[in-house]
């Protein structure tokens, strides 16, 4: 399935950007359309700002030591967000607002709460090891 991509490298409210989605190190921003559109019906859900830690991730930025994910990340495909979440209160709350918004890969972390929705993988809620 090809992607279509989101044009803009942010996302913003009323003048403020919100999300940040392009990669941190070249600015290149190939987050999906359909990513883009579950993470603001998330956003709805939840009823509060939602704050990202990582949105679309360009190979040589995915490697780095400071993220070293795996190559087949969906961070790298635009599909992929790592929502901030410290308490296991609001974490239950994204999850539920991750499944209402069709998030359908779902894998909680101590600071963090991975939601995708790569067409290539299997739905499930995973742990981080
Ligand atoms: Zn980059």
């Amino acid at each position: 399935m090809d992607s279509v991509f989101f044009k803009e490298k942010y996302i913003k409210t009323n003048g403020d950007v919100v999300y940040e989605l392009a990669c941190p190190c070249c600015g290149i921003n190939k987050v999906t359309i359909d990513a883009v559109s579950k993470l603001d019906a998330m956003r709805l859900h939840y009823g509060r700002p939602i704050y990202l830690n990582s949105a679309y991730r360009c190979p040589k930025h995915n490697a780095s030591p400071g993220v070293s994910s795996k190559p087949t990340s969906s961070h790298l495909k635009g599909a992929a967000f790592d929502i901030r979440v410290s308490n296991s209160v609001d974490r239950l709350l994204l999850v539920d607002a991750a499944l209402k918004a069709g998030f359908r890969r779902i894998g909680p972390a101590n600071t963090f709460l991975h939601v995708d929705c790569d067409p290539d993988k299997p739905e499930c809620l995973y742990l981080y090891p």
